[in-house]
């Protein structure tokens, strides 16, 4: 009799799904309705001169150094088997070029003043964190969100994840840059109950010096989403002198209001992550821009309530 011709091992591929997250954060409130699970996908195409998460711009992961942590032992040197640590002045520092990330001289720190942003998570590892969590959602009309960065430029880990969350009664959110393939959107909409989507400046040109990318494909998704998803909310980053024009801000009612989009949160700017460029060898660009006062929020709020929009204030991303 003939054996069964067997397939060499080889031929078989075992296909899992990854992604490069910086964090999951549990009991978040400003992502989305009620007490939510948030996961920060690694990687953004924008660069916007306010963004508070700049560990979150970059796709690969990198090391993060709290100085005001370190106690000058050493300890990350003698660790570092790529000479990528350095001291000058007693301040602990990194070489990036030659550092491979591979959080040596973090595990050796006893202070806690070096640490790997961004780790890769399977589908399962993620939702095991979810599922702990899932009390709290019945409890407030929450659930989990996919944040980031930018979550569609992981958009097959994204959309499995959030199938896995439809399969267990878990309300779904995305919050997006919106510069993203319009494949990739429309992938991932299907599995989301609600869309956060960042709409920060109209004119193109302007797009492009604050943020470093046009707008235009960002304004074609958001067109292209509104046509076929019903929960779309926008989230507009109140950046005085910077977005809170009288131009920008008809320019931006009037856009909406030809969609029919009529939810949007003010998101006021503040000065959370300034601390956080130091920790990466970054400049911050806005060094001397102050928060809003009140009376330019509630203009802004006044001017983007004539367009007929449902205006409320929400926390920044
Ligand atoms: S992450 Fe690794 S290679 Fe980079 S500085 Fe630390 S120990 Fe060296
Ligand atoms: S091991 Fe930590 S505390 Fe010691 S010098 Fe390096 S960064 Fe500073």
């Amino acid at each position: 009799m003939k054996s069964a011709r067997r397939r060499p091992l080889h031929a078989y591929t075992l296909t899992v799904l990854t992604a490069t997250i910086t964090r999951i954060d549990r009991s978040a409130v400003h992502d989305g309705p009620g007490v939510r699970t948030v996961v920060f996908f690694k990687g953004c195409p924008l660069r916007c001169e306010w963004c508070h998460s700049p560990e979150t711009q970059a796709a690969s992961p990198a090391i993060a150094l709290y100085h005001e942590r370190c106690i000058g032992c050493g300890s990350c040197m003698a660790a570092c088997t790529n000479a990528a640590v350095t001291f000058v002045d007693g301040r602990h520092g990194v070489l990036r070029s030659r550092c491979r990330v591979c959080g040596e001289c973090g595990d050796a720190c006893p202070s806690g003043a070096r640490e790997v942003i961004g780790r890769v998570v399977s589908v399962d590892d993620v939702m095991d964190a979810i599922e702990r969590d899932v009390v709290f959602y019945d409890q407030s009309g929450g659930g989990v969100t996919a944040s980031g960065g930018e979550p569609l430029l992981q958009a097959p880990f994204v959309e499995a994840l959030l199938k896995h969350c439809r399969e267990r009664g878990i309300a779904t959110a995305v919050e997006t840059c919106g510069l993203a393939p319009s494949g990739a959107l429309l992938s991932v909409a299907p599995w989301t109950d609600l869309f956060l989507f960042d709409l920060k400046l109209m004119d193109a040109v302007r797009h492009r010096r604050v943020t470093g990318r046009s707008n235009r494909q960002i304004l074609y998704n958001l067109r292209l989403l509104a046509s076929r998803h019903r929960n779309v909310r926008i989230r507009f980053p109140l950046i005085p002198g910077v977005n809170d024009d009288p131009e920008n801000l008809a320019a931006t009612g009037a856009f909406l209001s030809s969609l029919g989009v009529t939810q949007l949160d003010v998101l006021p700017y503040h000065r959370g992550g300034v601390a956080k460029y130091e920790r990466l060898d970054r400049q911050y660009a806005l060094l001397d821009l102050a928060a809003p006062s009140a009376e330019e929020v509630d203009g802004t709020i006044a001017a983007l309530t004539r367009h007929g929009l449902d205006v409320r204030i929400g926390g920044l991303r």
